[in-house]
């Protein structure tokens, strides 16, 4: 999978057995390789919850935040959308009507 954060495109990944046997948590990201690894073997919540905190930081890094690379700053966001997106099952399809230019309130055009 290949996302475009800001202007770098990051492809997504698992982790290799190489990456787990030095032991990385549950993911990384590598901006200037515009490269996000997720493990695969943490359930699949977790796989969301890596997913979103590594996006973060490559979203900060993309747009110049200086604490792009802070856990103190990126784990609570991380957890916060998680937490947001999986307590609120219909955020998803109105966020991608939105993208879509469709309002999520009927006549909202
Ligand atoms: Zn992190």
């Amino acid at each position: 999978m290949k996302l475009k954060i800001g202007h770098t495109r990051y492809v997504i990944r698992t982790m290799s057995d190489d990456d787990e046997a030095e032991g990385i948590a549950n993911g990384y990201v590598l901006p200037d390789k515009g490269l996000i690894v997720v493990s695969a073997t943490v359930p699949a919540t977790r796989q969301l919850e890596t997913l979103l905190h590594e996006i973060i930081h490559a979203g900060l890094h993309e747009y110049g935040h200086a604490s792009w690379n802070d856990e103190a700053v990126v784990g609570p966001l991380g957890c916060a959308l998680a937490a947001i997106i999986l307590d609120n099952k219909g955020l998803l399809p109105v966020l991608m009507a939105l993208r879509e230019g469709a309002g999520f309130l009927e006549g909202s055009k």
